[in-house]
């Protein structure tokens, strides 16, 4: 069988979705005969090389560059998978949402109880710096998703059961255990 090309990346998430696929342990070496990896952290590849399969996405958009590697994804991307609930739905980080972004960075950077050194009050404006979003996004709103797969992070055992049957076009059949929020 020809191998699936997958590409992963982690826009606002704190890749313990990446975690919980390298959890599925020794099958690692199962997977990389079903699949090659093109552009993500667990590899070396910066940019898109060749089209790809799937794309899992890991983490909502909280901020321009998000967006912009997400829509990347979309278009090289013929199936785009929203991996974990910062995906699905902005996860804890969107905590933020009900909180002036204002407010948020004056707490960061100007008035928290770490701030010791930040003595001139000022708040990061390097052009290089992407900006950050008025709220968290989950990917959904941004672009169009095919899957999405739950937890936080999701199990590897999710994770894998769901990846094999795309990969090999068998039925997913996914008994009750295996499937959680949190
Ligand atoms: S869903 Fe959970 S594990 Fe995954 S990126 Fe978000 S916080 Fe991390």
């Amino acid at each position: 069988m020809e191998k699936k090309i997958i590409a992963t990346t982690s826009l606002a998430g704190c890749f313990g979705c990446h975690m919980s696929v390298l959890d599925i342990d020794e099958r690692i070496l199962e997977l990389i005969e079903l699949v090659e990896f093109n552009k993500s952290p667990v590899d070396d590849i910066k940019t898109f090389t060749k089209p790809v399969d799937i794309g899992i996405i890991e983490g909502g958009c909280c901020n321009s560059e998000n967006v912009e590697v997400l829509r990347s994804f979309r278009k090289n991307c013929k199936i785009l998978i929203s991996l974990g609930e910062c995906a699905i739905m902005g996860g804890l980080p969107a905590l933020r949402n009900g909180i002036p972004i204002e407010e948020c960075l004056n707490e960061a950077y100007i008035n928290g109880p770490t701030v010791g050194l930040n003595t001139q009050h000022i708040l990061p404006n390097d052009d290089e710096l992407p900006m950050l979003l008025d709220k968290v996004y989950p990917c959904h709103e941004i672009v169009k998703i095919d899957y999405y797969l739950p937890g936080c992070p999701p199990s590897a055992e999710l994770i894998w059961d769901a990846l094999v049957a795309l990969i090999t076009g068998s039925k997913l059949d996914l008994p009750y255990e295996v499937i959680k929020f949190d």
